[in-house]
């Protein structure tokens, strides 16, 4: 078959993965939730694994780059920074590029704690920092089974997916123009 250019996609996909050691004397946060633990993400910035999986997520669909490159950890301005601000400067950027979040799907994998007792508090914060509604951000929590560093309770990591929309897509169905 040879090849056919298509019409550019206007909806996008994008993973996101993220993994910090567990030490003692630091908070354990994800999507902008502290919850209580022994142990907290060890990081240039705050640490919170769900925040920087979910940017990569967007920034990957967007085709913009990643977390790293935005926010580079060798710069001292983004010690123990705020990561709900760096994911919506993250989004910020998505945006510009003309890309809207339809959805976000996540899973966290860490022996302790639970995740599932704060879910719906992690998706209203993550809904409250991207402005999109609670429903479309789903977390989840597993455990390594007790193997590997994260079953040792010495990392925590977390994996994002999402999906993008053009705002150009957005903008013309809203005139009720063709699809
Ligand atoms: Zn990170």
């Amino acid at each position: 078959m040879p090849y056919r250019v298509q019409r550019p996609s206007e909806f996008r996909v994008g993973l996101g993965q993220d993994l910090h050691r567990l030490v003692t004397g630091r908070r354990f946060l994800l999507g902008g939730v502290e919850i209580p633990a022994e142990k907290g993400e060890l990081a240039h910035s705050d640490g919170d694994v769900l925040c920087h999986a979910i940017a990569d997520a967007i920034l990957g669909a967007a085709g913009i780059g990643d977390i790293g490159e935005l926010f580079p950890p060798s710069d001292p301005m983004f010690k123990d920074a705020d990561s709900r601000v760096l994911l919506q400067t993250a989004y910020g950027e998505v945006k510009r590029a003309g890309w809207r979040l339809v959805n976000l799907d996540c899973v966290v994998i860490c022996e302790k704690p639970k995740v599932l007792p704060y879910r719906e508090r992690i998706r209203s914060s993550l809904a409250a920092i991207l402005g999109i509604e609670p429903c479309s951000v789903m977390v989840k929590g597993k455990t390594s089974e007790g193997l590997g560093d994260i079953g040792q309770e010495l990392a925590v990591e977390a994996v994002a997916v999402c999906l993008l929309e053009s705002i150009r897509r957005m903008a013309r169905n809203r005139r009720g123009g063709r699809k």
